[in-house]
């Protein structure tokens, strides 16, 4: 008995023991691919947001939409991080845009039956505003058809060029002007991020009611 604990005690202070291994990938990435704790947080938030929207959406009479952000919202990217860290190499557009190419991203826990069950309340739109390039609308659009997310009726707001900001699409969907002025002004329900910038800044917008955030310790502008 006595042994023992101090076998166990040798093994919690690395006694005697050989190396401790190195986590393959950072702690972000594992949090993210690992855990039950990010899993939880996801299904929570949608779960939360699915019950906001359902509450509002049967009483609304004006055209309304729920408003995506795609990476680390909806799309999960982890694959591209594992590529990442293991060849040490940094963020860069080029490898970004190879992996989009791909079209291998997979789901965010919760968001494909939140999807599904936005889109079966009457008059429902969703629209995504990414920073993805437009100019990689098909292969987005195909990676949300494998995964069995993609709506015809979606509508997919990407970034023309760099002063494009999610600001400017996020005006145009609320005033219906500029790429929105074919499907008129929405009333967006609830918006969903992982970014602040996801979000308008708007101080009438409240978390948890309007504005949702998904967890990403693995990147953003901090
Ligand atoms: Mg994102």
């Amino acid at each position: 008995m006595k042994a023992a604990l101090i076998f166990a005690f040798a093994g919690l202070l690395g006694m005697g023991c050989a190396t401790p291994q190195r986590a393959p990938f950072s702690t972000a990435l594992n949090w993210v691919t690992q855990s039950r704790e990010y899993k939880a947080v996801c299904l929570q938030t949608y779960a939360n947001a699915w019950e906001k929207v359902v509450a509002v959406a049967q009483k609304e009479s004006s055209p309304w939409a729920i408003v995506m952000d795609l990476d680390e919202t909806v799309l999960d990217n982890s694959g591209y991080q594992r590529h990442l860290e293991t060849k040490g190499e940094a963020y860069s557009q080029e490898s970004w845009e190879e992996w989009v190419l791909k079209t291998e991203a997979t789901l965010v826990p919760g968001a494909k039956e939140f999807i599904s069950k936005v889109r079966a309340l009457p008059r429902a739109r969703i629209i995504f505003i990414s920073n993805r390039y437009a100019r990689n609308t098909k292969p987005t659009r195909v990676n949300l058809q494998k995964l069995g997310i993609a709506g015809d009726n979606d509508i997919y707001l990407l970034r023309k060029e760099k002063a494009d900001t999610k600001t400017i699409r996020q005006k145009e969907v609320l005033e219906g002007t500029g790429r929105m002025v074919k499907h008129g002004a929405h009333r967006v329900l609830v918006w969903f991020g992982d970014a602040a910038h996801d979000m308008p800044d708007d101080p009438k917008l409240k978390w948890g009611t309007h504005k949702f955030m998904l967890p990403n310790p693995v990147y953003g502008n901090w």
